[in-house]
């Protein structure tokens, strides 16, 4: 079984340089540190690939990829996932990659996940990533490739070659679902906690190479990434201003509805 794990690089700390131009992040990899959601999925893919090779019956080993887009400097962070067991790693990284909204990194993704070796038989991504959070990109990467797809999964129940049973969230509470692979999961950081690297998977991840691939050596097509390749674009990001002044809104509901009515009217609501 192929298990390719979505990871991205996100800031490492809540103080982040937005590009006045673009609105973008603007993305140093010093301080990146691998989205904590994504550290739970890649956590879940060893899981499950420690489970094969413990099960006697099961002559398809697993296979763990770790996939990111992200500028030269998310290879750092590629070599770690192989540090804690990951097998290989891809990132694809270009500047024509740069700016793009979640259609887009999907598009990245997909070709990032066709140039596998082999076709996943399930993809885990984070639930969502810490500075972008829109929650997306697992949905629209199993459109994209055609697969089905749990969001939210809180525990992997069991997995075969055919098949899962997971518990995952819903608008209701948590249900149990079973879902035919090949498939898409996107996983809450309760799924488990990534492990520490061995002394031998250090080593690993020091010797590991990083393939690396440009937007044209993916398969990606231009018109489809980065920026321009964006249907949707951040128009303005700003800091919200913590109001210290309260007013109280007092009297009856209706009193009170009428003068949130007025002050909204006068804030050009
Ligand atoms: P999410 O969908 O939250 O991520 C879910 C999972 O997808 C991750 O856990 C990871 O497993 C995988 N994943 C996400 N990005 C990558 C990657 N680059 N490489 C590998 N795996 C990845 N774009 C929009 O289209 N609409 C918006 O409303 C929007 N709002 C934004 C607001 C802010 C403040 C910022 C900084 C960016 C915003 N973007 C938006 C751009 C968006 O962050 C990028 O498109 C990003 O590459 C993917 O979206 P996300 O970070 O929200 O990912």
């Amino acid at each position: 079984m192929n298990i390719l794990v979505c990871v991205k690089a996100v800031p490492g700390s809540t103080e982040v340089k937005m590009d006045p131009k673009t609105n973008t992040i603007v993305r140093d990899g010093g301080s990146a540190v691998i989205n904590p959601f994504d550290a739970s999925a890649l956590e879940a893919a060893l899981q499950l690939k420690d489970a094969a090779a413990a099960a006697v019956e099961s002559a398809d080993p697993v296979r763990v990829s770790v996939l990111s887009m992200g500028i030269p400097a998310t290879a750092r962070l590629l070599a770690d996932c192989i540090a804690r067991g990951a097998d290989e790693a891809l990132l694809l990284s270009d500047r024509a990659f740069a700016g793009a909204d979640t259609l887009a990194t999907t598009h990245a993704l997909e070709c990032g996940a066709r140039a596998m070796d082999a076709a996943p038989d399930l993809v885990i991504c984070g639930k969502m990533a810490v500075d972008g959070d829109t929650a997306q990109i697992g949905p629209e990467l199993a459109g994209a490739l055609g697969y089905p797809c749990v969001t939210d999964v809180r525990e992997v129940l069991s997995c075969n070659d055919t098949s899962l049973r997971v518990l995952a969230g819903t608008d209701e509470g948590v249900a149990e679902f079973e879902i035919t692979l090949p498939a898409v999961l996107t996983v809450a950081r309760e799924v488990a906690q990534l492990r520490m690297p061995s002394i031998a998977g250090v080593r690993a991840g020091e010797a590991a190479t990083v393939r690396v691939l440009t937007a044209p050596e993916a398969g990606a097509d231009p018109a489809r990434v980065g920026l321009s390749g964006s249907p949707t674009q951040v128009v303005r990001s700003f800091v919200p201003e913590n109001a210290t002044e309260a007013t109280a809104i007092k009297g009856t509901a209706a009193e009170q509805a009428a003068q949130l009515v007025t002050m909204f009217e006068e804030m050009g609501v």
